[in-house]
């Protein structure tokens, strides 16, 4: 699989710490009858690029789903950055205030200026006033390289500016922790770096980020771990290192060989 060719992280600035950011314990998931997550544990600490990947229908998207409160699990336990996730809409509400999400379509809204897309939420949630709102969603829409665009329509810009924005307003929260869900599979590919060097840039500064993603360059040069999910387990993890040049089980080396 052809991979983007990003800037290579600065190393020394990609520090873990030893503080747990999520903490997930036994947790299952059914759609229905369909058993979807099965026992996943995973604890993930501050400072922590994680990778993702698995097949189609494996269950990345319901994991990283589930670890904002979007979707409900049904066993097993969820914290978030000391907070339970619950079916009590204050802890929900705490939680999805600390993780910011990253969706494959970017889902702007069209009608309002790509500075009102910043600043909606911080204003309307958060009760941010507004110049404060506007002056943050600059600095953010700086941050990725499109003050310029602020008074355009989503409609006028490039798919890589669009997901671009759509990190920026994620940033306007101010989360501890960002979860991607394929951001990049959308675009074309001469959209992809633009967007992955912004995710590398926010590991550079020690965001906690959960990637689901097949680029598989990005793995090797942000990820600190990289999980291997199949049937709704998960399956391997391991060091970018490991994980590429020996996987265990047969499943992953399969799945490696049909993408690498
Ligand atoms: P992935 O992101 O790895 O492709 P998903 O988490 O999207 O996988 O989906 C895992 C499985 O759960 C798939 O079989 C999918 O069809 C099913 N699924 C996802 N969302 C729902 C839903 N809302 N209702 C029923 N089944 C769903
Ligand atoms: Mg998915």
């Amino acid at each position: 699989m052809e991979t983007a060719n990003t800037r290579a992280p600065d190393r020394s600035q990609l520090k873990v710490s030893d503080e747990v950011a999520i903490e997930i314990d036994g947790m299952n998931k059914w759609f229905g009858n369909f058993h979807v997550l099965r026992d996943i544990d995973l604890t993930v600490y501050k400072g922590e690029r994680i990778v993702v990947c698995g097949p189609s229908g494996s269950g990345k998207s319901t994991l990283i789903r589930c670890i904002n409160g979007l979707e409900e699990h049904q066993k097993g336990r969820i914290t978030v950055d000391g907070t339970v996730l619950n079916s009590d809409l204050k802890q929900i509400d705490k939680i999805r205030s600390e993780v910011g999400m990253c969706f494959q379509h970017f889902n702007l809204f069209p009608h309002l200026t790509i500075l009102e897309n910043c600043t909606l939420a911080p204003i309307w949630v958060r009760k941010t006033p507004k110049k404060e709102a506007e002056e943050t969603a600059m600095h953010f829409l700086e941050k990725v390289k499109i003050p310029d665009q602020a008074n355009k329509y989503p409609g006028q810009l490039s798919g890589g500016q669009q997901q671009r924005v759509a990190i920026a307003r994620s940033l306007c929260m101010r989360p501890k922790i960002m979860l991607f869900d394929e951001p990049t599979s959308a675009l074309d590919p001469e959209m992809i770096k633009e967007v992955l060097d912004t995710m590398i840039e926010l590991a550079e500064e020690g965001m906690t980020m959960i990637c689901v993603t097949h680029e598989m360059g990005f793995a090797r040069q942000v990820a600190n771990r990289v999980i291997f999910m199949a049937d709704g387990q998960i399956v391997e993890q391991n060091e970018p290192e490991a994980f590429f040049n020996n996987p265990k089980s047969e499943r992953t080396k399969q799945f490696l060989s049909q993408i690498l």
